[in-house]
């Protein structure tokens, strides 16, 4: 996997949420009504010991964290939110750690960083911010650090510290990316499962139940703008003969090269289904009778001029239409009906025939 194709699914995999996944905006939310009284703590504490700029440092990052979750409350945007919270607890941990804040024991709160920048944020963020704040603390610790902030870390607690940031990080990581993993799986899972409720096995087409939520859309949407549209209800001729002389598989074989032929000859508005066994419906949006009916001729002809080469056989299909069209306030149902109708007609005149309700 590329850099850039990684960075595209983790992008992606943020705006998607699985049941029982603690979504972002409300960690945030929960941290910092944590993190508000804590700070508020500390600075009375601080207040106490007569320590008047770290006590004023302290409310400063408490209300900073409180007026990030008032801007959230009143704008819901997310990025903003995420942003700013981790800028202020970068800066919050860096002023913890640079100045020793209650006898330097304060640094600790740094082990709280890791998991929750890699919960929040994309793993490349959170590897970054990580890595930046481990550099930030070695150069801290170093006597580099003491020369410019005089820190009262033991050598041994410097290095212990340091060994269990790195132990941490390294773990935090690797669960980051296996909670990715796993999410990454499931929506795979769920898009294969909605795909395969939504479509015919065989053909690869809309099953029944799209084309009727598919016809639902169109009827409301015929409903509040008043344009019509039509169905064509396709079946193909004699089908039976089919199976019957070259056996089961050849059948399917006809079913599925006859799908192709009718998805060809469909625009991309139209909703091509499998309605049943040998039987194709297709929806056609904002199309009139007369429309529906030069289409429906078109695609039988199509159909009957294209002989289908199913497992070696050459088998020349011819399919017979009923076309109709929605009109006043009648239900799905009853257009429908009225297609079955005029598709048997097409049967009765001799097949491989359109016909609309009417008997044209
Ligand atoms: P008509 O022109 O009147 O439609 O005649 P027909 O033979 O096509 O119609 P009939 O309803 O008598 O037969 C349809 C046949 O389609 C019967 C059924 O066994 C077969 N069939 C239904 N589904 C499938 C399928 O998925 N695969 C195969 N191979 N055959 C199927
Ligand atoms: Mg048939
Ligand atoms: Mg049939």
């Amino acid at each position: 996997m590329t850099q850039a194709t990684s960075r595209t699914s983790d992008t992606k995999l943020s705006q998607f949420r699985v049941k029982g996944e603690i979504p972002v905006p409300l960690l945030i939310g929960r941290l910092t009504l944590a993190a508000v009284p804590i700070l508020l703590l500390f600075a009375w504490r601080s207040l106490d010991r007569g320590l008047t700029g770290s006590a004023t440092v302290l409310i400063i990052f408490a209300a900073l964290l409180s007026l990030n979750g008032i801007i959230y409350l009143a704008s819901h945007n997310c990025t903003l939110q995420r942003r700013g919270f981790i800028t202020v607890i970068t800066v919050l941990f860096t002023y913890l750690a640079v100045n020793a804040v209650e006898d330097g024991s304060a640094i600790i709160w740094l082990f709280a960083y890791p998991p929750i920048i890699f919960y929040i944020s994309e793993a490349r963020v959170g590897v970054i911010a990580c890595a930046g704040g481990l550099a930030a603390v070695t150069l801290l610790f170093s006597p580099l650090g003491d020369m410019a902030f005089n820190s009262p870390y033991s050598t041994s607690f410097r290095l212990t510290m340091l060994a269990v940031l790195v132990f941490e990080m390294s773990t935090c990581y690797v669960l980051d990316q296996s909670r990715r993993r796993s999410k990454l799986g499931l929506l795979k899972l769920a898009a294969e499962f909605e795909y395969a409720a939504k479509h015919d096995a065989l053909t690869g087409l809309a099953n029944r139940r799209e084309a009727h939520e598919q016809l639902e859309a169109e009827y409301q949407r015929y409903l509040r703008n008043g344009r019509p549209f039509s169905v064509m209800l396709m079946d193909i001729d004699l089908f039976k003969s089919v199976n019957d002389n070259y056996g089961h598989h050849v059948g399917d074989q006809t079913i599925i090269m006859v799908a192709h032929t009718l998805q060809e000859q469909s625009r991309k508005v139209d909703t091509l289904s499998r309605w049943g066994g040998e039987e194709y419906l297709a929806l056609l949006p904002e199309t009139d009778t007369a429309d529906a009916i030069q289409t429906a001729h078109r695609i039988r002809q199509k159909i009957a001029s294209t002989p289908v080469n199913a497992d070696g056989h050459s088998i020349n299909a011819t399919i017979s239409i009923g076309v109709a069209s929605i009109q006043g306030s009648e239900s799905i149902d009853r257009l429908l009906q009225r297609a079955d109708e005029a598709l048997y007609r097409a049967k009765t005149l001799g097949r491989n025939q359109v016909c609309d309700f009417r008997g044209h």
